[in-house]
């Protein structure tokens, strides 16, 4: 299948073209072009392409079938049932686990080779509200009006049609490919964390869920929430005490701490920022009698901060503050020392404190961090398929969170820990929001680029 992707534009450039007497001489020098741009593109009212024409590509087909069947978090039970059905149809192993989420298997043909997974997600950002898939001649999207949802379907049926491919392919010598479909990505991560992991052999993963084409994330950030914390109980009255030096405003005081906690990139290397920290909120003082007033009366206000500002109590010494934190990192070492950093500060201040007032810095672990592994032979693979499938690698760390995150802790069948990497096979445009869109040209490359990946997995890492 090594010119699908072409034939495909030629087969898209026909349709585009039929009944104008282009000559098939034609089609082929115009599929180096963008399809929409090309020189023997008609004009505008002839390019909107049909999308039953499009869906005739096994890969759009499976795509559109699950993007049109609404997903939001907590509720993936009917496309887990259809890629289950999908896959049974080609007469591949699939079932749902307790939780929800969905795993597959192809056995391997060569048990001298070792077995691949890939993983993505079944939840969509979005309601129950109908998908009206549309087709620009470009990208697939919706009517506007809600997600399309390619974060994740195109991983999901990427991963379904190459295991189709695969089954069919009965001289392909493989090690295997393992399939992972989970629930409730978006929200809290909860499907991935209740995945068995003790029956998946493979010990590389791909996790199908970037947003750009060629994309190889081999790192990503852990998320650490903090809280800062100063206390100084005397208080007092802001008039008839202000004078008494033991009288330390908390307020005040975080402001000092605050100024000496760095914010924003700790650490950056060649892959991108390594480690960063970021204050979310600061609060204290006079502000307790009018948030009680909120809620107590269910006050709407146009911005709580205004509100909240003009209320609050100017009359006395304040006692408390607190300012949350939180720090992204993608080498635990690092983020260890930043917040040993801040630990040592908050100490100092302490000292000079001392009988007057307290600060705490408590850090704790949302998302551990997905640090890279020293084997690299899996970005270099990676690397070398994406170029095969006409695309450009870009071998990164992201400074987020992912299930790449659950995996890297994570030990497989034989007690070996999980080698993820987050994969991009698609071109997907404002994800999260109803102007989401798939570039389609883009994820017919990525679907090559994760079957060059399988193959070239098979031939040259698993002698
Ligand atoms: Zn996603």
């Amino acid at each position: 299948m090594k010119f699908y992707y072409k034939y495909f534009v030629i087969l898209i450039i026909f349709i585009l073209t039929a009944g104008n007497g282009v000559s098939s001489q034609n089609y082929l020098i115009s599929s180096k072009h963008n399809f929409s741009q090309g020189d023997i593109i008609k004009p505008e009212k002839e390019k909107i392409m049909d999308i039953k024409e499009l869906r005739k590509n096994k890969l759009i087909d499976i795509f559109c079938t699950l993007a049109e069947i609404p997903s939001p978090s907590g509720q993936e039970d009917k496309v887990a049932q259809k890629i289950i059905e999908i896959l049974k149809q080609a007469d591949i192993e699939a079932k749902q686990d307790d939780f929800g989420n969905v795993k597959a298997k192809i056995p391997a043909t060569d048990s001298a080779k070792k077995p691949l997974l890939l993983s993505a997600h079944m939840d969509v950002i979005g309601d129950n509200s109908p998908i009206n898939i549309k087709y620009n001649g470009q990208y697939i999207e919706t009517d506007k009006k809600r997600t399309l949802g390619a974060d994740d379907k195109a991983g999901v049926a990427a991963a379904i049609n190459l295991a189709i491919e695969i089954k069919k392919n009965q001289n392909l010598k493989h090690g295997g490919l393992e399939l992972v479909f989970t629930k409730d990505e978006e929200q809290g991560l909860s499907g991935i964390n209740h995945i068995d992991f003790s029956d998946l052999e493979s010990e590389y993963v791909l996790v199908l869920d970037a947003d750009k084409l060629g994309q190889i994330l081999v790192a990503g950030a852990s998320y650490t929430n903090a809280v800062l914390d100063v206390t100084a109980p005397k208080g007092g009255h802001s008039g008839i005490d202000i004078a008494d030096k033991e009288r330390v405003n908390a307020v005040k005081l975080i402001g000092e701490l605050i100024n000496e906690i760095p914010q924003g990139v700790y650490k950056a290397n060649e892959l991108g920022v390594v480690t960063s920290i970021n204050i979310g909120s600061v609060i204290g003082g006079g502000v307790e009698p009018c948030i009680k007033q909120i809620s107590d009366e269910n006050i709407k206000a146009e911005s709580y901060i205004d509100y909240i500002a003009e209320k609050s109590m100017t009359n006395l010494i304040n006692t408390h503050a607190k300012a949350r934190y939180s720090i992204r990192s993608s080498e635990l070492a690092n983020e260890k020392e930043l917040i040993e950093k801040i630990q040592k500060i908050t100490e100092n201040f302490n000292k000079k404190y001392e009988g007057l007032a307290k600060a705490e810095f408590i850090a704790t672990p949302h998302l551990p961090a997905f640090e890279r592994s020293n084997d690299h032979k899996l970005e270099e693979l990676g690397a070398k398929a994406c170029k095969a499938a006409g695309a450009e690698p870009s071998v990164t760390s992201f400074h987020a969170g992912a299930e790449t995150h659950i995996y890297a802790h994570k030990k497989n069948k034989s007690g070996k820990t999980f080698k993820p990497y987050l994969i991009g096979c698609a071109d997907v445009y404002n994800m999260h929001s109803s102007d989401e869109k798939i570039n389609v040209e883009s994820y017919l490359k990525g679907y090559e680029f994760l079957k060059k990946f399988f193959e070239m997995y098979n031939v040259n890492e698993n002698r």
